[in-house]
């Protein structure tokens, strides 16, 4: 067993069907890709908002209790004070007993800038620091955070009021925690925005978020501000998003290489189903049958002309091993020792004749060319066959050959009848002469006086009778002859208008095959403008085949090369005839006169009859034409006739 040869791509005869949506396959990745894109800013959109969310929920719960620290310091300072002024009543009134007192240092310790001591009549009894302000401190108070400085009062009992002024940005750098300053810019703010403390140099922030609350009624008309160092980053700013852009970038850089190689398939596959509709298109377009088989005689393809000839479905065929079921039954043997040959790689290159069964149990002449199979790699796996159906042909051929046979046993036969006419004409002058001299004989014999007698014999009644006899027989023999004569002339030529370059044409074709075979080449110069002639055109076609014949003869014999026979149509000079030429470069004629070569018997064939020229000139004659030879001036014989033309 051989290995197994795989088909060729196109074993059943048809395109695999187009897959759909091929060129749109690029794409599918990168929707998939945007949506995950879309989805992840989406997620990202909802975490910053949430992280807004956060912060904000928790600069407000900021502010509300630095709010209540804020309230809660300046009520305390309040408080102090207030217990400070319930002790001023049993002081003297002078500044140093009220410097000596330990509340008072500790406040100007903690954040109050000075402290004022008035009497119910507002002059001032005592004022801490003695010194005047200083331009430094006032400035240093007055510096951005510092902020404006704020007072508190409180009521001297029995008259007077205890007045501590202090700078509302120590008290808030004071009251609020570290960590709570390093979130946020904390500031104190009026009613129109202007910023009275602050525990930060920090510029406005712009978008970051802030709280307000108000700080009444500890601080009338102040608000708390807070405002979030950190800023939530925006989404489209966030590490997640750079990743994403730079997914984007891949991903349609993949897409681009994604499509480039879907077009170039597409593109590939196009230019493939272009080639395979082609192929398809041309091997089923041809008329010759195409068979490929394995090592094995298993059919590997055939194509539709193979199928045609055979008579089944293409399907039916691949797959099968011999013996075929287009192998004639009969055959079967003979046609497995060629298959044998054919897969040994011996088959005849110029080809073989078989015969084939179609389908329908017709028999049919196949001409088979083998040839080997081979694969890309070169090694033989297989022979591929041709397939020519010749079965018309050779039909076309038989009839023909049955057709030549019947025309020359035909031309036999008038050629018999010519001869049997021309004997009874021969015999018949022989025949009356022999009865005329018997008749004299006869008389004179019996002319003779009885008893006269000279000789017995002479007289002796059983010559007589023997002569009587001899007479009979002779007048017998003439009325045969004469009925013969009669029977073999009674066929009058069948006179009507023909074309003489169709029979001229008509004769020619019948001898084609002949002359090639004689390698001789014929032309011919036929007048188309020629009118009808009357003529019976079956002898007249006779006549043209006779004269091509001996032509061919003649070139033959001689062996002359080029072999050239030249057949013309002309109409005569007097326009009454129209003239058909037959001219070889043979041998020529020779000396001999057309009455010499039209004589019965006359040949110099060996084994020619010499009826030919005789049955074409008396063909000639009944017609009224004439028949006649010459040499051809290039060397060659000239056979010409005429023919009336028809009225
Ligand atoms: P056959 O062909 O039987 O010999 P034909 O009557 O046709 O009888 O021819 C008689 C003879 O005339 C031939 O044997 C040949 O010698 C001579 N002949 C006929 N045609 C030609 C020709 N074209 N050239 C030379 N000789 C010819």
């Amino acid at each position: 067993m051989h290995e197994p040869v795989a088909a060729p791509p196109r074993p059943a005869l048809a395109l695999p069907p187009r897959p759909a949506r091929r060129r749109g396959l690029w794409a599918g990745p990168l929707l998939l890709s945007l949506a995950f894109v879309a989805a992840v800013l989406l997620w990202l959109r909802k975490t910053e908002a949430d992280e807004v969310d956060d912060q904000r929920a928790a600069l407000i719960s900021d502010a509300l209790s630095l709010e209540a620290q804020v309230s809660g310091r300046i009520e305390r300072e309040s408080e102090l004070l207030e217990r400070l002024a319930a002790r001023l009543p049993a002081l003297p009134p002078d500044a140093s007993s009220f410097a000596g007192l330990p509340d008072v240092q500790q406040g100007l310790h903690r954040f109050w800038v000075s402290i004022t001591w008035l009497d119910a009549s507002n002059r001032i009894v005592a004022h801490l620091p003695e010194q005047a302000p200083d331009p430094e401190a006032t400035q240093a108070a007055n510096r951005p955070g510092s902020g404006v400085s704020s007072h508190l009062s409180a009521a001297i009992p029995g008259g007077g009021t205890l007045v501590a002024r202090y700078s509302s940005g120590d008290m808030l750098r004071q009251t609020v925690p570290w960590w709570l300053a390093r979130k946020y810019d904390v500031r104190v703010v009026d009613s129109f925005g202007d910023v009275m403390a602050s525990t930060t140099e920090a510029l406005p922030r712009p978008g970051h978020q802030t709280h307000r609350t108000s700080l009444e009624p500890q601080l009338p008309d102040s608000y708390l501000e807070l405002i979030a160092r950190d800023r939530v980053t925006p989404w489209y700013r966030s590490f997640p998003m750079t990743m994403v852009a730079g997914f984007v970038a891949l991903i349609a850089a993949m897409t681009w290489l994604l499509r480039r190689q879907v077009i170039d398939v597409s593109r590939a596959e196009k230019a493939w189903r272009t080639e395979a509709a082609w192929r398809s298109a041309m091997e089923d377009s041809l008329t010759v049958g195409l068979r490929a088989r394995d090592l094995d005689g298993r059919i590997l393809y055939v194509n539709r002309a193979l199928a045609d000839i055979v008579g089944y479905a293409p399907e039916a065929l691949v797959g099968l091993v011999p013996p075929m079921p287009y192998w004639p039954p009969d055959a079967i043997e003979e046609i497995m020792v060629r298959h044998r040959r054919a897969m040994a790689g011996d088959a005849p290159r110029e080809g073989y004749e078989t015969r084939w069964l179609h389908r329908d149990g017709r028999l049919l002449d196949v001409l088979v060319f083998e040839a080997p199979l081979v694969d890309a790699r070169g090694r033989r796996v297989g022979s591929m066959g041709s397939i020519v159906d010749i079965t018309e042909a050779k039909r076309h051929e038989e009839r023909e050959r049955r057709q030549i046979e019947s025309m020359t046993h035909h031309a036999r036969l008038t050629m018999l009848g010519e001869v049997a006419a021309t004997l009874a004409h021969e015999l018949n002058q022989p025949l009356t002469a022999i009865a005329s001299y018997n008749a004299g004989v006869l008389n004179s014999l019996q002319r003779q006086p009885a008893g006269a007698a000279i000789d017995e014999s002479a007289t002796d009644p059983m010559v007589l009778r023997a002569l009587e006899r001899v007479g009979e027989q002779a007048a017998h023999a003439g009325r045969i002859v004469q009925r013969i004569r009669q029977f073999l002339t009674r066929h009058e030529p069948q006179f009507e208008a023909c074309s003489i370059n169709d029979v001229i044409e008509g004769g020619v074709a019948l001898l084609r095959r002949e002359l090639e075979r004689q390698r001789v080449l014929l032309e011919m110069q036929l007048d188309p403008t020629l009118p009808p002639v009357e003529a019976d055109a079956v002898l007249v076609e006779q006549v043209v085949i006779n004269l091509v014949r001996n032509a061919g003869d003649a070139l033959a014999e001689r062996g002359a090369e080029p072999r050239r026979i030249d057949v013309r149509s002309l109409r005569s000079a007097d326009r009454r005839f129209v003239r058909i030429d037959v001219q070889d470069n043979g041998p020529g004629l020779q000396g001999r006169s057309v009455e010499a070569l039209c004589a019965p018997f006359y040949s110099t064939k060996r084994d020619g009859m010499g009826m030919g020229l005789a049955i074409c000139r008396s063909i000639v004659q009944a017609h009224h034409g004439a028949f006649d030879a010459a040499e051809s001036p290039g060397g060659g014989a000239c056979f010409s006739l005429t023919l009336p033309v028809a009225r």
